[in-house]
């Protein structure tokens, strides 16, 4: 910078020298920068948006949510399949200890030759009600099979679906990895110039329009576009416009509708007068 090389020439053309300190870098002036910074802010907040509001985002959410909605589904009928399977074994261990009982019976009526005939009658009775006891238990372990069917069909179903929405998921996730990244490309280009544009306005400019710019809706600095207002979009009375561009350059002025920080551009070809 040449205000540092040779301070004492800038002192003889009579610039005082806080305002070497204030001019930015590349000697821009500071309105012209502050505008640079609210369209760098205004891509920065779009680009935010756009990874926060990505597609793929949504779709993941809802692909989870039915996943989740699988897994309950699976989890229900599981709890109903155990319950059957506890009922079908418990049925298994009776159907065997009829069969034991039977068979010491039957080993026992055949071995006893001097069994006294009324106690054999009671046996040979007692085996064919094992063996209607028997019956009975098996069909009813027909039954519980017959309902264990179509519980196995459904969750050979729900894992098949289960599957399929994780590959899905999978690839969103990756989509959505992919898409980030693109747009985080993008800001780790935007924030460092936005960083520099801002550091080489004056503290004060800088801190006024940080505060507009949280306060309304991220806009703190607008451009006078002909007489409407960049910020509000409302047109301003030709007087305060024609005041304003003849303000000395670097003045800087408020929208009166919307408080933001006004930036005349250059003037329009509908500004009568010189
Ligand atoms: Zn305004």
């Amino acid at each position: 910078m040449t205000s540092e090389e040779r301070p004492d020439e800038l002192m003889q053309v009579g610039q005082p020298p806080q305002h070497a300190e204030q001019t930015p870098p590349g000697g821009r002036p500071p309105l012209e920068l502050l505008v640079e910074l609210q369209d760098l802010d205004t891509a920065i907040s779009q680009l935010q948006h756009r990874r926060a509001a990505l597609p793929e985002r949504q779709e993941l959410a809802s692909l989870s949510a039915t996943l989740a909605d699988v897994g309950r589904a699976a989890a229900g009928i599981q709890g109903s399949r155990s319950e059957l399977v506890e009922r079908q074994q418990g049925l298994e261990a009776d159907i065997s200890a009829t069969a034991a009982r039977r068979e010491s019976l039957e080993q026992r009526m055949y071995a006893a030759r001097g069994t006294p005939a009324r106690d054999l009658q009671a046996m040979d009775e007692e085996v064919r009600h094992l063996r209607q006891r028997r019956e009975q238990l098996e069909d009813a372990e027909l039954e519980v099979m017959v309902a264990l069917e179509p519980l196995d069909a459904e969750l050979a179903s729900l894992d098949a679906r289960g599957a399929e929405l994780r590959a899905q998921a999978e690839r969103a996730r990756r989509a959505l990895g992919e898409a980030e990244a693109d747009i985080d490309k993008e800001l780790a280009v935007q924030l460092p110039a936005r960083e520099l544009v801002a550091d080489a306005l004056p503290e004060e400019l800088r801190s006024r329009y940080e505060s507009l710019r949280a306060r309304l809706g991220g806009t703190g600095a607008a451009r006078l576009v002909g007489s409407r207002c960049s910020g509000c979009h409302l047109e301003l009375p030709s007087m305060e416009v024609d005041r304003i561009r003849h303000l000395p350059e670097g003045t800087v002025v408020t929208c009166e509708q919307c408080g933001r920080i006004l930036v005349p551009t250059a003037p329009s070809p509908a500004r009568s007068s010189a």
